[in-house]
């Protein structure tokens, strides 16, 4: 029998211990840590995603400030006001909700953010530092797949890891936290779409991390027999019966996968609420002086 990972309520959990400590700050005369968040346009995803920031804001005993505008606000505009929260003493961390309208380049947009306030983890400074083990944000997707690792008593040292996907906000840094001797601590195989063998790399993996967004493209051919699996995909396919018109499907085929397995990770609740979790994470240890 395989043991869910259930990210529900390790984020729960994580999101209880994170209030006590801010309690513990606000006795001892602190104020709370203080998260912005800037959403330009109306884009429903990240409407939700900004929301859901927001709930967890207050879950946490944050302060929060929402900062919308609409999506013709210019790049110099939206730059403008990341140069003023950088130089806000009353800010701990911010983040500028992706995707952003065409006219305004991201990487201009992330690269602008102080790199001490950077708690999405995604200023190349924050980047680098991670990649050489120093201290760092890092970023809430992998630091919330190696917090699941880490709390489910997964062993990660020694073992052989295989990511799917190759993405600056997934695979790469996966693959960096998991090859790295004070993290995963793994021999790490990234595979992507021109990969080779594929199947082959799956098949040799003790922990496979899937995050390509093809639903149910890991099947149980591809798994090795007590592997842990864990399914970031979260890709929205058409679903009638549900009142939003979809539901969230994962890269894992679950019902044939998870016999397989000593653990695995569900979509929903599995790998979705530690990424917001991890930011919240984030910005306590920015509340805190620290990176
Ligand atoms: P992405 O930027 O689209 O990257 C996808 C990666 O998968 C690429 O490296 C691509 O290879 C690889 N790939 C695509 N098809 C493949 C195939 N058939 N065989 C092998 N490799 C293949 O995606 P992402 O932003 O990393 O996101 C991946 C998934 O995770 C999505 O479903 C996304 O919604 C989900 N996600 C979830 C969370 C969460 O909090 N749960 C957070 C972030 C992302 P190439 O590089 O060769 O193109």
């Amino acid at each position: 029998m395989y043991t869910l990972i259930d990210g529900k309520a390790t984020a729960a959990q994580i999101k209880a211990e994170i209030r006590e400590e801010v309690e513990k700050m606000v006795a001892s005369g602190q104020r709370r840590p203080h998260l912005a968040a800037i959403l330009v346009g109306h884009d429903g995803g990240s409407e939700t995603y900004v929301h859901n920031k927001v709930l967890a804001c207050e879950a946490c005993g944050f302060t929060s400030t929402l900062i919308r505008y609409e999506d013709n606000i210019t790049e110099a505009e939206l730059l403008q006001k990341i140069d003023e929260l950088n130089h806000d003493d009353d800010i701990d961390g911010f983040i500028v909700q992706l995707p952003l309208p065409k006219h305004i380049n991201e990487q201009t947009v992330t690269e602008a953010i102080h790199p001490g306030k950077d708690v999405d983890g995604f200023h190349p400074t924050n980047v680098g530092r991670m990649a050489i083990g120093l201290p760092c944000f890092i970023s809430a997707t992998p630091l919330g797949i190696l917090t699941l690792l880490q709390r489910y008593g997964i062993a990660t040292s020694g073992k052989k890891c295989v990511i799917l996907g190759r993405s600056n906000i997934v695979g790469k840094p996966m693959a960096q936290l998991m090859m790295q001797k004070q993290y995963g601590d793994s021999t790490v195989t990234v595979c992507h779409s021109r990969s080779a063998n594929l199947k082959e790399e799956c098949r040799q993996a003790d922990i496979l991390i899937a995050a390509i967004g093809r639903p149910g493209f890991v099947t149980a051919d591809m798994v090795k027999e007590g592997a842990t699996v864990i399914d970031v995909g979260t890709t929205r396919v058409p679903d009638a019966s549900r009142k939003s018109g979809f539901r969230l499907s994962g890269d894992v085929c679950f019902q044939e996968v998870a016999p397989k397995c000593a653990a695995i990770t569900p979509v929903p609740g599995g790998v979705g609420p530690m990424t917001i979790c991890m930011l919240m994470l984030n910005t306590l240890k920015a509340g805190q002086g620290c990176e």
